[in-house]
């Protein structure tokens, strides 16, 4: 006989098999006597699985994944999931309030990681973050955007080290998967240490919604939960395999100045190609930005104004770049056709 299914505990929280509920998880106070809370919605499924962990806004100005996080949470067949969902949507619940990246006290949280119990906010924050939540799961979807004024090409980041980890980054099916260490500090270098698969969603830019980057996301997300059995098996549909890049880097200014940008996220680019023109406002000196070598553009800069060395084109490798204009192009229609533009209806194929 199967044992029976135990409830699901979360900082002082039983969350019973077959119920979801929001926890809200005590991290502390702040030197005003306000309480420092991290909400998280809990979907206990009736049946045993793995938990999986979705955390937005670690970077309090990267909004995409909050809007992620509403839509998947909406979908009406959690209710059969298997396993448990853990859904944070703001993890740096200050840096959402003002903004800004950042916590109050000018620290990275996703910097922060794995933190000590008696370190500084952003320290203390990564600490509990990890006791609390991230050593109770079993897999991690992490969501990101560009910093501000940088946008990324929907992309999916996981270690060529973790197989887990690029499996469910295969079957979220975002346009392209960096193989990519993590960072030091970071919540993917802790969840890899603990030995969590965590994968890496970055689409769109700071302080905006990039529709294609939602829909991507949430689609991703589904996949994820179908591949790890949390979701009931369900028709094949014909899909186009990701690109695979195992180098990117980018092409910084040389000068400072103001810039003209000629292409965009997801613009394939051949070494030489001009990329970009810098001019100075005061005489005729302008230089053109060019790529050091071909690749797919999978971040860019979108503010004109740019110092000496600032990161202005993001270009990873793919072994053709014929395929890859035909995979993004195909990858583009089957979103669309999963998730039909209806105001309103977030809750398509997917
Ligand atoms: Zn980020």
């Amino acid at each position: 006989m199967p044992t029976k299914r135990q409830p699901f505990m979360l900082g002082s929280h039983q969350i019973a098999p077959g119920s979801r509920t929001i926890v809200d998880i005590p991290f502390g106070k702040l030197y005003t006597h306000t309480e420092l809370n991290i909400g998280a919605h809990v979907v206990h499924g009736r049946q045993h699985g793995p938990v999986l962990l979705i955390t937005a806004a670690l970077h309090g100005d990267e909004i995409n994944g909050v809007e992620i996080c509403r839509r998947l949470l909406k979908l009406p067949r959690l209710n059969r999931l298997k396993g448990t969902l853990i859904v944070v949507p703001i993890v740096n619940t200050y840096g959402f309030v003002q903004q800004s990246r950042y916590l109050p006290d000018r620290r990275d949280l996703n910097r922060s990681f794995p933190g000590s119990e008696k370190g500084s906010l952003g320290s203390r924050m990564a600490f509990q973050f990890t006791e609390q939540i991230l050593k109770k799961c079993t897999h991690a979807i992490d969501l990101h955007t560009g910093a501000i004024h940088r946008a990324n090409l929907p992309q999916v980041r996981a270690s060529a080290k973790d197989k887990t980890a690029l499996q469910m980054a295969e079957s979220f099916n975002a346009p392209i998967i960096i193989k990519a260490a993590s960072r030091d500090g970071t919540m993917r270098g802790t969840a890899n240490n603990l030995g969590i698969p965590l994968l890496l969603y970055e689409a769109g830019e700071a302080l905006r919604f990039d529709e294609q980057a939602i829909k991507i996301g949430v689609r991703g997300i589904s996949n994820v939960l179908h591949e790890l059995g949390m979701l009931p098996e369900r028709k094949k549909v014909a899909k186009t395999d990701s690109l695979f890049s195992k180098k990117s880097s980018w092409v910084r200014a040389e000068h400072d100045g103001i810039a003209r940008y000629y292409v965009g996220l997801g613009q394939t680019v051949q070494a030489g190609d001009t990329l970009a023109h810098i001019y100075s406002p005061y005489s005729d000196f302008e230089v053109a930005v060019t790529a050091s070598f071909s690749g797919v553009v999978i971040g860019r800069n979108n503010l004109p104004l740019v110092n000496e060395g600032e990161a202005l084109f993001h270009i990873a490798e793919v072994s053709s770049l014929n395929e890859a204009e035909k995979t993004l192009d195909a990858i583009s229609d089957e979103v669309d056709n999963a998730m039909p533009q209806m105001q309103g209806d977030e809750y398509g194929v997917v």
